[in-house]
């Protein structure tokens, strides 16, 4: 199967060059030519099949290039019990009103980036290898928290590999810094940039594009790649979680074969509700994807209206990895729905970066409607969320959680469906502790201690264990103490590269 850009002006490429690649040399992103479909049976059988072997045979419609050796090698090296802390991978928990959580947190860095980032470095490798790439890939990320640790872990010692994350020295919180400047590894590095998020990615940005940077690296036999969402090789692997949901439900007989289920997904960058629609696509039984946005409701507006506009204010809110007024992978849902019209799409994205905004014809909001329902919580709906799913079922939300929750109430209530409906879970309740205990314990005590201490506080009041990678961090000595200015940016990729 061969991968095209959603701007129709990049050759069709194979599966390994266009993780290699990242993004495509239009500035579009790569897209399955095809969407592979999945018979009723195969769907069915997942029932009886372990997350590794359902990842297995999902993974391998959409690389070719692979042999099934090379991709059973990917998805064992990832998936299993010495970097995620339940043998299911990625449990699904009922509650007990028909509605159930999967959780996408048990691997190392505790969020659900890990369920693409613990296999992308596997499959980039590979890649690069059958692809006659350079010798060493660089892999450089600006993160706001959540990726920068999850891309750390994923390429920590894979040979071939260096990684360099930049973060923003006061924009992440306590926990998110600490897991990165402990980060151990001999291919890691980590470097606080003095500023906000959007100087460390327009540096990164930078520093990708540039040529005489890119020609010294070459020489030394270097070469840049991303690990960014908008790499199929990161989308790819969150198709598998939403085939594996259902497979659960079935099992334990909670639905019947062919039966539709909402899946309810707290969203910010659009990635990972692209992987439920495209598991959908592939003919997962799904009725409604229910997207959940925060006070950033930018996606929220969009499936009412059909009107992008990112001309707002940007507030930051309890679930920060939301925090997100560009979602650069519904480009790649707009390319579906407008039947693969690479000029619309490219000229409702050259509206977006011009005016920051751009409307979609009522054809295309239509078919949006379709498939998606939305609407937002704020902070406070989603601490309430918090509490009241605790007092109710005993379950711990984080807060990116609480938003979908939040929605998802909503959605039953408006629409009276009551069809089965997976919340998905993104974070560890823990890896957001301070808010977490606002939502449960008194104010005075979540905003006078330090995140450390509302870990244990947390454990004790829920007899939830803290997990493991997230006790004792604030003892573990620190290995990166790299501060630079933006403009500095690009020498600290020099010094540490040696070129
Ligand atoms: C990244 C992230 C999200 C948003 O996911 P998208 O794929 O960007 O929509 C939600 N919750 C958590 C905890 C995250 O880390």
């Amino acid at each position: 199967m061969l991968y095209e850009s959603t701007r129709g002006r990049t050759d069709r490429v194979g599966a390994a060059l266009a993780i290699r690649e990242g993004i495509a040399p239009d500035g579009g992103l790569y897209v399955p030519e095809t969407l592979p479909k999945l018979d009723a049976a195969m769907i069915t059988g997942f029932a009886n099949a372990t997350y590794q072997e359902r990842a297995e045979q999902i993974l391998i419609q959409y690389l070719e290039e692979f042999t099934p050796a090379e991709v059973n090698y990917c998805v064992n090296a990832a998936y299993n019990q010495r970097k995620f802390d339940d043998p299911e991978i990625a449990p699904v928990r009922a509650l007990g009103d028909g509605s159930y959580i999967l959780e996408l947190w048990h691997g190392p860095t505790y969020a659900f980036k890990d369920m693409a980032l613990q296999v992308l470095p596997y499959l980039l490798t590979l890649s690069v290898k059958k692809t006659g790439g350079a010798s060493e890939t660089v892999i450089l990320v600006a993160t706001s928290g959540d990726t920068g640790k999850a891309a750390l872990e994923g390429f920590r010692d894979v040979p071939g590999t260096r990684i360099i994350v930049f973060f923003p020295n006061e924009g992440v919180s306590e926990v998110q810094k600490r897991q990165m400047v402990t980060q151990e590894g001999r291919n890691t590095y980590v470097v606080a940039v003095e500023g906000n998020f959007d100087d460390a990615q327009a540096g990164v940005k930078e520093i990708f594009t540039d040529q005489e940077l890119s020609e010294r690296l070459k020489t030394r036999g270097f070469e840049f790649s991303s690990a960014n969402s908008i790499n199929w090789g990161r989308l790819l692997p969150q198709i598998v979680y939403y085939f594996s949901a259902h497979a659960a439900l079935l099992k334990e007989g909670a639905v019947q074969p062919g039966e539709r289920i909402n899946f309810a997904v707290p969203t910010g960058n659009f990635g990972n509700i692209l992987a439920g629609y495209y598991a959908r696509e592939m003919g997962l039984p799904v009725k409604k994807l229910i997207l959940a946005a925060n006070a950033n409701n930018v996606l929220t507006e969009f499936v009412r209206t059909g009107v992008y506009d990112r001309r707002r204010p940007f507030y930051k809110t309890v679930s920060p990895s939301m925090d997100i007024l560009i979602s650069s992978n519904l480009e790649r849902l707009l390319y579906e729905l407008t039947g693969r019209d690479a000029l619309r799409i490219g000229a409702w994205m050259q509206e977006l970066k011009e005016n920051g905004v751009y409307s979609v014809d009522a054809g295309t909001r239509v078919r949006v409607q379709d498939v998606f329902w939305s609407d937002w919580a704020g902070d406070e709906p989603a601490l309430s969320a918090i509490k009241r799913t605790y007092s109710r079922y005993g379950y711990l939300l984080d807060p990116h959680t609480a938003v979908a929750r939040a929605v998802y109430e909503r959605y039953r209530s408006d629409t009276g469906d009551a069809a089965t409906t997976v919340v998905v879970s993104t974070a560890s309740p823990f890896k957001f502790s301070r808010d977490v205990a606002r939502a449960l314990l008194d104010d005075e005590v979540a905003n006078s201690r330090d995140e450390f201490v509302l870990l244990d506080l947390l454990a004790e009041h829920t007899g939830w264990p803290v997990p493991p990678g997230l006790r004792g961090l604030d003892s573990k000595p620190v290995r990166h103490r790299r501060v630079v200015r933006r403009e500095e940016m690009k020498d600290a990729v020099a010094e540490i590269l040696g070129v």
